[in-house]
């Protein structure tokens, strides 16, 4: 059996001492994921009182002064958290990423100008797919080539000189890849980071937008946090109604209609428990010692698991594996369960396992599902 090394393991103990409480599973699922006990009660409190008011959180008005501060203060450690420059705008918008998708060839693309796909993942298929139904696109590399084993590497990726952006996908959800940096363009450069927000330090200024919908490292479904340099967003055309154009969520504060509140909310709350462990850098130390646990198993089980995704650019929030053949794939799954460890049934399209270890999953849960692989390809071997 694969173990963390003391020290390790003590770091990641010691960063978030969280193990499920009664009556409560290890949640691998893949989005909505597991979130942090704190953050559920401190929803729950404020579902029948918010800050004193004598009315829940789901009762407030979006225009009264309490909803007002929530707004902003999530605003405010989002941006922490995301070390965003004042130059960006971060506000939130209604929808989730899928939305977003659709809203960026609108916004950025004229009728007569076409944007670059860097397509690594079903995710980014279907940014590209839902972007070349209105508008001209490129695919500036084309991942379905090998198999989505692997993203770009410097100089892997043609990329038209006249495209209005360039599209990635930071972390690929379902196949378990992840870019370590960003790629280079001298185009503006938007990444969907809906799978590793606030997961790792990284370089907003890097990008013209950052688009994460709220489900995983954000906490709640329907809803997206975007970070957008203000210049870019405002040289979106003006011929758009105003609730499909960025700018004008940005100029509104996140309430130019009636915004999501209860999403924005738990999205604040997640961007402040992010801080409040210690912010990106200290989740990427945890992050990787939950991720390696779980990749070292699979690199250690005599070839029964196995996945495609090259070691290079594996992610640290999605582990992929699978079994010799799916009848164990199956089995393993509905053994998984039996043992307390939930949602591990790998994307439909992809097939196999999958771990989803977003910031907020503890790290003994990593631990006792390593043991369980290593005691599941002893039987099943
Ligand atoms: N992008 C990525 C990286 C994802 O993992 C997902 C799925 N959560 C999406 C986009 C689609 O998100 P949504 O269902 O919110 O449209």
């Amino acid at each position: 059996m694969t173990t963390m090394t003391p020290a390790a393991s003590h770091l990641a103990r010691t960063l978030l001492p969280m193990t499920p409480s009664a009556g409560r599973v290890y949640n691998f699922s893949a989005g909505p994921a597991c979130m942090p006990e704190s953050v559920l009660q401190q929803i729950r409190a404020e579902l029948l009182d918010c800050r004193g008011s004598g009315i829940g959180l789901l009762e407030l008005s979006h225009r009264g002064a309490i909803y007002e501060a929530l707004n902003n203060e999530a605003e405010d450690a989002c941006r922490r958290a995301a070390n965003a420059p004042s130059d960006y705008a971060v506000f939130f918008m209604p929808g989730g990423a899928t939305v977003q998708f659709g809203l960026l060839p609108l916004n950025f693309i004229p009728l007569d100008g076409s944007a670059a796909y860097i397509d690594t993942s079903i995710w980014s298929a279907k940014a590209a797919s839902e972007a070349a139904r209105c508008r001209t696109t490129t695919i500036a590399f084309d991942g379905k080539a090998c198999g989505y084993t692997r993203v770009p590497r410097t100089g892997d990726c043609t990329i038209d000189a006249q495209s209005k952006y360039l599209f990635y996908c930071q972390n690929n959800t379902v196949e378990g890849t992840t870019f370590w940096e960003p790629p280079e363009t001298n185009v503006p450069l938007i990444g969907d980071a809906t799978s590793d927000i606030f997961s790792r330090p990284w370089s907003v200024e890097k990008h013209a937008m950052i688009l994460a919908a709220g489900q995983k490292n954000l906490g709640a479904s329907g809803a997206s946090l975007i970070i957008a340099k203000k210049d870019f967003i405002a040289s979106a055309t003006a011929k758009l109604p105003q609730i499909l154009r960025f700018e004008d969520h940005a100029n509104a504060g996140s309430r130019l209609n009636t915004p999501p509140t209860f999403a924005v909310r738990v999205m604040g709350l997640m961007a402040e428990w992010t801080l409040a462990v210690g912010g990106p850098s200290a989740l990427a130390a945890h992050n990787a010692i939950k991720a390696n646990l779980l990749w070292n198993t699979i690199d250690g089980s005599g070839g029964f698991y196995s996945w495609g995704a090259e070691k290079w650019c594996r992610s640290h929030m999605n582990i992929c594996f699978r079994s010799p053949d799916a009848a164990r794939d199956a089995k393993f799954v509905t053994e998984a369960e039996a043992a307390g460890l939930f949602g591990l049934l790998g994307h439909r399209d992809a097939g196999g396992m999958r771990a989803s270890i977003y910031n907020a999953f503890p790290a003994q849960g990593c631990e006792i599902l390593a043991q369980f692989m290593g005691e599941f390809a002893r039987r099943n071997g």
